[in-house]
Parts: C-alpha cells; sequence; structure tokens
C-alpha cells in the first residue's frame, strides 16, 4: 500500500514524464489516443458514475460499433458503460441481495428463516465471506454482516417514505431491537468444507461491503478490456480508479462535507489503482427529537452507532476491504478505528462531529482540504 502511495514531490515527477509520453502519443499517433466516455445511471440502489478512457477500435468480447465518429462514438460509450451496469446488476440478482429471492445470499437467509441448515457456499461467495469475517474478527464485531434483522428493523428508506420528520413512536422500540440483537452475531456462524450455517432466525445483509465487491468486480472488467486505458468509476461511496488519464495527472476523488449539502470537504489525488470507501451519517438518516438515526448500526447496541463520528473515508487496493474497513471504524470511532485501518495497510479519514480530522500518514500525502 504505502509502496503504491506517490508522494506529491514524486509524483510532479510523474507527471512530467506522463506529460512528455503523452506529447509523443499525440504527435506520433494521433489517431490512438482515447476518448472519454461518461455516465451517470442508477444501479444497486444507488448512483452510479463512470468516466472512462477508451481507444478507438474494435472491441473485446462483443460485436458493437466503434468509437470512432459522432453518432457511432455516442452509442460505443452507452454500450461500454452499460456493461458495467450489467455487471452490477448481474453481480445483485445472483449474489448479494438479501431482497432479489434468486440470490445466493437471500437462498442462504430463506434456509435460516425457520432452522439451522448448512447451506453449500459456491466458491465466489465462499472467498467473500472468508474475507468479511477476518475483518468482523479484528474489529470485534463493528463490521457484522449477521444484521440483517436489525438493518430491516432500522429500515430508514421505509421511516423516510411517511414523512420528512416522524416522531418518537415509530422508531423500533427497545423490545424489537432486543429480539433482532438475539439474532445477530458473526461468531455464531460456522463454516465448514464449502458451506455456512447460520443460527435458526439470523439474515445476512452484505449493504456494508456491496458496493465495495462491486469496484473489485469492475476493476476486474477493466482489467479484461485492453481497449480501455483509465477509469474512474463510482458506486455511491465506494470508487475504482484504474490505469491512467491521457493526460498524465491523478484521478481527484472528492469527499463529500459530512455537514454542508452539496460541497466537499476535500480531494485525494491518486495515480494508479484505488479503491476508496465512504461511509457516513448525512445520506441516509433522520432526525427525531434533534437525534439522528443513520443506516450505520452498532452491532453492539442494535442502534445507530454513536462513535462521535460523522464520515469515515478508507483508500486501499481492494474494494471489499475499503467497504468494509469504512464501516468498521464509523462503528469504533476515531482512535480504534484508525488503529484497524493501519493494522490493515489501509489509508483512513476520520471525521468527527465536532470537524475534528484524524489521518493516517499516507492519508496525509494524498488529501487536501478544500
Ligand atoms: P453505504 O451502504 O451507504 O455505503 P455502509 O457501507 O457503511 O454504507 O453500509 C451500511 C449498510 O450496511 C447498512 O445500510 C446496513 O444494510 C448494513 N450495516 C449497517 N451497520 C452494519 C454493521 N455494523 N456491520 C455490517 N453491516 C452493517
Ligand atoms: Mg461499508
Amino acid at each position: 500500500m504505502k509502496r503504491k502511495m506517490k508522494k506529491k514531490g514524486i509524483s510532479i515527477g510523474g507527471l512530467i514524464a506522463a506529460a512528455l509520453f503523452q506529447a509523443v502519443l499525440l504527435t506520433g499517433c494521433g489517431e490512438t489516443a482515447p476518448q472519454r466516455l461518461s455516465s451517470v445511471d442508477m444501479a444497486m440502489g444507488t448512483i452510479v458514475t463512470q468516466t472512462l478512457y477508451v481507444l478507438p477500435g474494435s472491441e473485446e468480447g462483443s460485436a458493437g460499433e466503434t468509437a470512432s465518429g459522432g453518432g457511432a462514438g455516442e452509442s460505443a460509450a452507452d454500450e461500454e458503460t452499460d456493461r458495467i451496469l450489467q455487471l452490477l446488476a448481474d453481480m445483485e440478482e445472483q449474489e448479494l441481495s438479501w431482497r432479489i429471492p434468486e440470490s445466493e445470499i437471500a437462498g442462504i437467509n430463506a434456509q435460516a428463516q425457520e432452522a439451522e441448515a448448512a447451506v453449500p457456499l459456491s466458491a465466489s461467495m465462499q472467498q467473500l465471506l472468508s474475507q468479511i469475517w477476518q475483518v468482523s474478527e479484528d474489529s470485534g464485531g463493528a463490521l457484522d454482516v449477521t444484521v440483517g434483522k436489525l438493518s430491516r428493523l432500522w429500515n430508514l428508506d421505509e421511516l423516510t417514505k411517511a414523512a420528512e420528520e416522524i416522531s418518537r413512536t415509530q422508531l423500533p422500540t427497545a423490545q424489537q431491537i432486543e429480539d433482532a440483537l438475539a439474532d445477530t452475531g458473526y461468531d455464531r456462524v460456522q463454516f465448514s468444507a464449502g458451506s455456512i450455517s447460520l443460527p435458526a432466525g439470523m439474515q445476512l445483509d452484505l449493504g456494508a461491503v456491496g458496493k465495495g465487491i462491486a469496484c473489485d468486480r469492475i476493476s476486474e472488467y477493466l482489467q479484461s478490456q485492453s481497449r480501455i486505458t483509465g477509469a474512474v468509476v463510482a458506486v455511491g461511496g465506494s470508487v475504482v480508479t484504474y490505469g491512467q488519464k491521457p493526460d498524465g495527472t491523478p484521478w481527484t476523488v472528492a469527499i463529500m462535507h459530512p455537514r454542508e449539502e452539496g460541497s466537499y470537504l476535500g480531494t485525494l489525488e491518486l495515480t494508479g489503482e484505488y479503491y476508496i470507501s465512504t461511509s457516513g451519517d448525512y445520506e441516509r438518516y433522520i432526525l427525531v427529537d434533534g437525534v439522528r438515526y443513520h443506516h450505520i448500526l452498532d452491532p453492539a447496541t442494535g442502534y445507530p452507532a454513536r462513535s462521535g463520528l460523522c464520515s469515515v473515508t478508507i483508500v486501499c487496493d481492494n474494494g471489499l476491504l475499503a467497504d468494509a474497513l469504512s464501516t468498521a471504524c464509523f462503528v469504533l470511532g476515531a482512535e480504534q478505528g484508525l488503529s484497524l485501518a493501519e493494522r490493515w495497510g489501509a489509508e483512513a479519514l476520520l471525521v468527527e462531529e465536532d470537524g475534528r480530522l484524524y489521518m493516517t500518514a499516507g492519508m496525509e500525502e494524498i488529501f487536501t482540504a478544500r
């Protein structure tokens, strides 16, 4: 991780080299300059923003139009970005969503609904769950994807659909929370030879890691497409940067201000492939009697986490890990969150409600406050 991080001083040299390289490219073979494609769509219940740099030429893996020429360029852009959207839709439908009955996670949940049962896992789900459980164990359960019952109880989308403001009586009751907590606990799940068994009543919810996993899959796809020379794709609060910009400048990723809507806290400058994930209490929340109820739950209490933090951004070399750590650090608070991120070789920016910022050393090199 540290090895890959570029110091600002060094990247100026890199910049000049890249600019020279680019100049050679432009004069030597101008027609091969990558074309910039961009799109904004909805997928996985969130906004997906794509910027792709694509070389003109015949496409891999599909019979499509080339990216050259006015009208044709436009449809090629749609096609390229649509393929990434399709990848996300397939992943959600077949693997991750607890809402879609055909998905692998929904299948596991359905079996655990009534009684404990060993459910076979696909190789890829087994790998995902094993990574998730490592973070759960190392964070003392701050990340716990067995919160399915709790997260359904704290269904903020439902709560906020009814009205802008709700009364205390519409919130889950202490008894409901206690009951849901009784069906929660990553340490009560058993894995054995390719199968998982959940205690009866436990429900999985991969919401805390889904968008990060999506970034990993996007990156795999980008690597398989030699025409794509650079990309930055945001799936909600999870972002992947890949390859290079044609002008050699670093990717710039803005971090939302957690308390000033529509403005930025600052920006990250990254060169190459990184995964950036932000968890905050400012996107899905409801205020009741001045208290903010948001969607990041503390599995120790069953209530929205109150760690003093309002936003956590993680930068590392794996999408699932970035997303898992951003949620776990949010629950743990600044001090423990910082050391969790450091243990995993990730960079972290943690923002407390009073505006105080905490950063790992590597984050200080890539973050610029606005
Ligand atoms: P977002 O989904 O906005 O990117 P997060 O990555 O922090 O935010 O994930 C929050 C989602 O994960 C919640 O909507 C819920 O489904 C689930 N969740 C909430 N708290 C936890 C937790 N402590 N551990 C695991 N999953 C959680
Ligand atoms: Mg997360």
